[in-house]
């Protein structure tokens, strides 16, 4: 029996490996005809929208930053196995941003030895003693560069995820004895995991009070202010004009692959994530920069409360590539070039591939973006956000169920506390999911027609 399964399966394998070469040759041999059959390809559509956006970027500005060139955009062409595979775009995984990081190889590894990294403190005399210094060292050099955010006069506090800091944020903010809890809201659409956070403990320190546009109980609470926006891209400042407001910036989106940086933020609590800002989502790493020693106080206390502090291996981690982003601009002649470069060009040439998608089918809109000057690429371009924020024109009255019947999973509008016609997309997948998104998408028009035709025969 068992020398019977080790021959099958090596007949298998045999057979299989056969099956693969024959494709490979097939492919090789063929696939260039395919362009002429279908039009250009994806490849070809980006080489011809990179060459555009290069030449126009060139003629705006003397940039000093580095373009890189996409690696793996030749082996992300779309092939007909591609056509009705699930397409996942509900989360924001930032997967987009491996190209980037294999690149730099060495320079972003760190190796750390079986005694490092032992102790719970990090830096028993700060205010956050289990920051690692070097993390906070890069935080500060990478908002210097930048250009995004104010550091001076702060205190640093680290997370596990600005999801933690968010939660930290909110206990800091509640005194302890109230009579009710606080009231907690942000203007809709608003990212929708502050609702499920806010409530999952159902605290009595603090409550989801829905839309800040329709708030109008008296009395303290706190507004998230999400700049740009997570799910509509949107440049944000707060809405409720009442006294006893405080005011939270959740600021994981402002980077300049993302959107234009006109000034340095200059808030009270300002959170950030290397989740969006380098793609290293899977370290679990944000940070909180506060004005308030007592606010930053409370939060150090919470996060010592829910976890003894944060992971150092990933603190180290995330100074390294940070050092390495940072470097990466002051040194623009660095082969790797600039991570804000790449990802801005990426982002770019992903946006046009989307307007021109939602253009040729007919069916949907995108909100628009006003260019403004960014102050770190010395050149004025339009919000590039990291999630796209589609709206279903009529008939279609379910977004999110219309875009799973084509096998597109998105987030749909009652999440973010808005109608079922919108839907948020990720626009930071891998390039091999993202070219059979707006492929699928150019052609929606025409499946659904090919559908109709089916039914009715
Ligand atoms: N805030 C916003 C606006 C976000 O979009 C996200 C990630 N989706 C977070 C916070 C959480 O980031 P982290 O991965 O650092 O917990």
């Amino acid at each position: 029996m068992v020398s019977f399964l080790r021959i099958f399966s090596l007949r298998n394998l045999l057979v299989l490996s056969l099956a693969l070469n024959v494709s490979l040759i097939w492919r090789v041999l063929y696939g260039k005809d395919s362009e002429a059959i279908n039009g250009p390809s994806l490849d070809n559509k980006r080489k011809a929208l990179r060459t555009d956006s290069m030449a126009s970027e060139a003629q705006a500005t003397q940039t000093t930053h580095l373009y890189m060139p996409s690696s793996s955009s030749s082996s992300s062409s779309v092939d007909s196995n591609s056509r009705d595979r699930v397409i996942n775009l509900d989360h924001g995984d930032p997967t987009v941003y491996e190209r980037y990081w294999k690149q730099t190889g060495d320079k972003s590894t760190i190796l750390i030895p079986g005694w490092q990294s032992m102790s719970y403190f990090s830096d028993a005399g700060n205010l956050c003693w289990f920051l690692e210094p070097e993390f906070a060292k890069e935080i500060i050099r990478l908002h210097k560069i930048v250009g995004n955010a104010v550091t001076e006069d702060r205190y640093i506090v680290v997370g596990t995820g600005s999801t933690q800091l968010y939660q930290a944020v909110l206990y800091a903010l509640s005194p302890p004895d109230a009579a009710e809890p606080l009231s907690v809201v942000s203007a809709a659409p608003y990212y929708s995991s502050y609702p499920l956070i806010t409530d999952c403990l159902k605290s009595g320190l603090y409550k989801w009070a829905g839309d800040a546009l329709s708030f109008n109980k008296e009395g303290p609470y706190i507004e998230l202010v999400t700049s740009p926006n997570n799910p509509d891209g949107h440049a944000r400042q707060s809405v409720v004009n009442k006294s006893g407001g405080i005011l939270v910036h959740d600021l994981a989106y402002y980077w300049p692959q993302y959107s234009p940086i006109a000034a340095a933020a200059d808030h009270d609590i300002m959170l950030f994530t290397v989740s969006k800002s380098t793609g290293h989502a899977g370290m679990r790493i944000g940070w909180a920069l506060v004005k308030d020693e007592e606010v930053a106080k409370k939060m150090v206390k919470y996060v010592e409360l829910n976890t003894i502090g944060v992971s150092k291996d990933s603190q180290l981690r995330a100074a390294k590539v940070l050092q390495v982003a940072t470097d990466g601009c002051k040194y623009p002649t660095s082969k790797e070039g600039s991570l804000f470069d790449f990802a801005a060009s990426i982002m770019e040439e992903r946006w046009n591939l989307l307007r021109a998608a939602v253009r040729q089918s007919g069916l949907f809109t995108l909100p628009d973006f006003p260019p403004e000057l960014c102050r770190f690429l010395n050149s004025s371009f339009a919000p590039r956000p990291a999630f796209a924020w589609l709206k279903c024109e009529a008939p279609i009255e379910d977004c999110e169920a219309f875009l799973r019947s084509n096998n597109i999973l998105t987030r749909g509008g009652k999440h973010f506390g808005v109608g079922p016609q919108y839907v948020r997309i990720s626009m930071l997948d891998r390039d091999e999911n993202y070219d059979v998104f707006v492929e699928r998408l150019s052609t929606i028009h025409r499946r659904q027609s090919m559908q109709v035709d089916e039914t009715a025969e």
